[in-house]
């Protein structure tokens, strides 16, 4: 997947030449009986990547903030109260989105780089009830991983309805939707699927969809799957024209994923997250988040005091490897480095290697070679 501009940011990620070409096979009719069974077939492939049996898929045009949406609108009605564990900018979002549909929350925050101990929601839970809880399984601005597991354990048997976003995990990281109890597992195609941006990919649990179904009118038209869900059981219903070489595209990259095999794709995640963050301690640069949530799925890396941000990715884009910077209080101070998808050895060897050029082109002294090499040992799965 190196072309001439490797794009090694938290998503969109690099696209497999099988993506590619299934994205641009010939636009069908969205009821041609090819189309719907590629339809059914992804949405079956979701559900295995979900790790589940029971859940009720849905792909839908749009992206990870209006699976967000999705998951608030269809759940939870104006005036109920919702937790929301917020390790960073896209945990916050949650409240944004609450805010908007005058629903009521409590948001508990992280110091960024920090996760939220188990204790504290198991705390909130002992003195207060509410609709929902939402997790942020891995906050792309922070890098941090929640300890997601934990939390479901917490909620289990419980009436709280359990949210998880994964949209910076799912395909990289296991997340069980049955065994962990979810109620909402929400994703996006564009980072560990490998897969190019624009579909909302989203399951609810029974229980989810019993929720729903009591609430009567819910205040949206194109995000309520209830006008969805007799597309999903049969896409050669008409709602609204899916986009249908996304989902084309979509399909072929759970084929990948299950093709690979979730535990060897996860394995290859966890070992290349490794790779990168040995690599770059070779070359003196250290990762932000604490090491106790660290994500399998991108790093910030902190700059060395001798480094200046936009020189720095100006310079590495120059050698054809674009990182991305910083966002609110940590613009300037990291660049954050996705490594989930379809990447593999090439990929962490090529950005290594654009890495230290880059550092000695800018007057840092450094071992020639010594990333890759460190690297090395970690590069098997
Ligand atoms: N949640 C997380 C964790 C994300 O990283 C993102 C996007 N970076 C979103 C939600 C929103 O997804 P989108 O940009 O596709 O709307």
């Amino acid at each position: 997947m190196i072309d001439d501009i490797l794009t090694m940011i938290p998503g969109p990620t690099p696209v497999h030449q099988r993506i590619l070409r299934a994205l641009s096979s010939p636009t069908t009719s969205h009821v041609a009986p090819s189309f719907v069974d590629v339809f059914k077939s992804c949405l079956a492939n979701v559900l295995q990547i979900f790790e589940s049996e029971t859940a009720q898929p849905f792909v839908v045009a749009g992206g990870g903030t209006l699976a967000m949406e999705m998951a608030l609108v269809n759940l939870i009605t104006p005036g109920d109260r919702i937790l929301i564990l917020s390790q960073g900018y896209f945990g916050d979002r949650f409240g944004e989105l609450a805010s908007a549909f005058g629903m009521e929350y409590e948001l508990v925050q992280s110091e960024w780089g920090q996760a939220i101990p188990a204790e504290e929601l198991e705390c909130r839970l002992q003195n207060n009830s509410y609709a929902a809880v939402t997790i942020t399984h891995v906050d792309t601005a922070t890098g941090t991983c929640a300890p997601a597991e934990e939390y479901c354990d917490l909620l289990r048997d419980r009436d709280e309805l359990v949210i998880l976003d994964g949209v910076c995990a799912t395909g990289g990281i296991s997340e069980p939707f049955d065994k962990w109890n979810l109620d909402v597992l929400l994703t996006a195609p564009q980072k560990a699927f490998g897969a190019p941006p624009g579909l909302a990919v989203i399951a609810f649990s029974q229980r989810a969809m019993d929720k729903r179904s009591n609430l009567g009118d819910v205040p949206a038209y194109y995000a309520d799957i209830l006008r969805w869900l007799p597309i999903m059981d049969n896409p050669s219903k008409y709602y609204s024209t899916p986009c249908v070489n996304e989902i084309v595209a979509l399909h072929e990259a759970t084929k990948l994923i299950l093709e690979e095999g979730l535990e060897t794709r996860f394995k290859r995640h966890h070992q290349i997250a490794k790779a990168f963050r040995v690599g770059l301690a070779a070359l003196g640069m250290e990762v932000f988040t604490d090491e106790s949530c660290l994500s399998d799925t991108l790093s910030l890396i902190s700059y060395p005091s001798a480094v200046e941000d936009v020189a720095f990715r100006t310079e590495l884009a120059s050698r054809g490897v674009i990182v991305a910077g910083g966002l609110g209080p940590l613009a300037g101070k990291i660049f954050r480095l996705g490594h989930m998808g379809n990447i593999g050895v090439a990929e962490v060897n090529h950005t290594l290697d654009a890495i230290e050029k880059t550092l000695i082109s800018l007057g840092i002294n450094v071992e020639s070679g010594c990333a890759v090499s460190a690297a090395a040992s970690h590069l098997q799965w």
